[in-house]
């Protein structure tokens, strides 16, 4: 679902440019708001989000998909977690719809998707390994690393139930607004992936805004 926000960058708290292949990770308090822009179109955010107070409590995407009766995550979307607390609520969205369902990628998938030869390009599964020991005071480790969203990205399920990694249906300047519930930890990695349509085969910076 399309909705726009009305929120004025020059009334940000905090902005933050984050490269191709780099990761994002800071808290979000409740109240806070946070958007994510594809600032150049057919970008993969792959998003991980921690409750700050026990971060063994979680993002989970089973729970978020039970509960709203939808694979897709967009504007009204309720994020909950692995006990089926409300972590999060998508409040706006201009792209339309988000995945939670094809995960990230990892030095494996790649060969196994790939070839043998792609083992040793950078996955977003390193960015997150490397964004939890450059940054031990969040208290995370590589247990948490569970499933996640694919902000931008288009996996969508077939009629037969298939799930397939498509073009982009993002655009240059596309945003989705995430209002915290409760204080959140945000872990992105910019997904380098360069070997699916899934950013265009060519990896490009996000922008990441947060308002108070
Ligand atoms: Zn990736």
């Amino acid at each position: 679902m399309i909705k726009h926000s009305d929120k004025k960058i020059e009334n940000a708290a905090a902005t933050a440019t984050v490269a191709a292949g780099d990761y994002y990770l800071a808290e979000i308090k409740a109240g806070q708001t946070f958007r994510i822009v594809d600032l150049e179109g057919n970008q993969a955010a792959d998003t991980l989000f921690y409750c700050a107070d026990d971060p063994t409590e979680r993002y989970s995407a089973m729970d978020t998909i039970r509960e709203q009766g939808n694979l897709y995550l967009t504007a009204g979307t309720v994020l909950k977690t692995n006990a089926n607390n409300s972590m999060l609520e998508i409040v706006a969205d201009t792209c339309g719809r988000h995945d939670t369902v094809g995960g990230a990628c990892a030095t494996e998938s790649n060969t196994v998707r790939y070839d043998l030869e792609k083992r040793c390009m950078h996955a977003c599964r390193d960015s997150w390994m490397l964004a939890i020991q450059e940054n031990e005071e969040y208290g995370l480790d590589k247990n948490d690393i569970a499933h996640n969203i694919n902000f931008f990205m288009n996996v969508p399920v077939t009629k037969e139930g298939g799930l397939t990694f498509e073009d982009g249906i993002s655009a240059p300047g596309k945003y989705v607004e995430l209002k915290a519930l409760v204080d959140v930890i945000v872990l992105i990695s910019n997904c380098p992936q360069l070997n699916n349509p899934c950013n265009g085969y060519n990896p490009t910076p996000i922008e990441v805004v947060v308002w108070d």
